[in-house]
């Protein structure tokens, strides 16, 4: 374990006003995650595990690319959200399509095929399920309640909620969308992010963004900040011994909250979902020091007891 204190708020920023706030998903988010996953379990002690992700992963990005039109909000709900600073498609406020579930079903089909027969049994149930169940699923998973939710089946939802997120956020520009006041939720969609990434190259170099855990976009906030609670002061950071730093802990003393900060300087090719999933022991050393996770990832959903 490592554990620094150094850095200042606002410290590494030079100017501002000319930073971008918002970028918002790339056409190959999806793509470049199946990549970086398939990357990172090479000599990885979850090989077998990242390597099935990359398929889902993989999956997602075929979805994205034959994705249909949806209905978008219109230029008066955007104008009025943008007034207000709301999140334009929020779960709870932009109704889904229904075309989510047949990305599900599409990425549970793709899954099995590429199971052992002797680990079909979940995913099989899951291709058995109502329309009903998928949406009430859907519900608690965005809800983030855990009762009643179906841990096995929450990643292959939370992988078709993410296609249809990320699709309708590339519909959208940035100068539409307002900075959210809290700088733990997604400006775009109001969701909570999977971690933060300190981006290299052009005027975002050495800046960190957030990106939201559901639909890509990525959200500026000064490094040394605690996005859960705003606080600065005593900032740590944490690190499992071995690594390359490629993964910190940004930890809050305050609110004893921790998100995942991604080095891309280190790694050009990190993605903060798939570099979240690989640093579960990053997780465990958190759990035991007393800091709860403030990031979200919808390909792995704890249990309530889970560390
Ligand atoms: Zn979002
Ligand atoms: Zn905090």
């Amino acid at each position: 374990m490592a554990v620094n204190t150094i850095l200042q708020p606002g410290e590494i920023e030079g100017s501002a006003g000319d930073i971008p706030e918002l970028r918002l998903p790339p056409a190959a988010l999806f793509a470049s995650r199946a990549q970086r996953l398939k990357q990172l379990a090479e000599g990885h002690s979850l090989a077998d595990y990242l390597r099935f992700i990359a398929v889902l992963v993989e999956n997602q990005q075929a979805e994205l690319d034959a994705h249909p039109e949806i209905p978008l909000p219109d230029a008066t709900l955007l104008a009025n959200c943008r007034e207000y600073a709301m999140p334009p498609i929020t779960p709870s406020g932009w109704p889904r399509h229904p075309h989510w579930q047949e990305s599900a079903r599409n990425l549970a089909d793709t899954l099995y095929d590429a199971t052992p027969a002797g680990g079909r049994e979940s995913i099989a149930r899951f291709l058995g399920q109502e329309k009903e169940w998928l949406e009430s699923q859907a519900n608690l998973l965005l809800e983030g309640r855990l009762d009643g939710l179906d841990l096995a089946a929450a990643p292959i939802i939370g992988a078709a909620l993410q296609v249809q997120w990320t699709w309708l956020a590339r519909q959208l520009q940035a100068h539409q969308i307002a900075r959210h006041e809290h700088p733990n939720l997604c400006p775009v969609c109001g969701s909570h992010p999977v971690a933060s990434m300190i981006r290299v190259g052009g005027v975002e170099n050495g800046l960190r963004y957030l990106q939201c855990a559901l639909c890509g976009s990525e959200w500026h906030l000064v490094r040394a900040k605690c996005s859960n609670c705003d606080n600065t002061k005593d900032i740590g950071y944490y690190s499992v011994e071995g690594g390359k730093d490629v993964v910190r802990a940004e930890a809050c003393p305050e609110c004893r909250t921790y998100l995942k900060v991604i080095h891309q300087d280190k790694d050009p090719l990190v993605d903060p979902a798939a570099d979240d999933l690989a640093s579960l022991a990053l997780d465990l050393l958190m759990g035991e020091e007393g800091y709860a996770k403030s990031g979200i990832n919808y390909l792995m959903i704890h249990g309530a007891g889970d560390s």
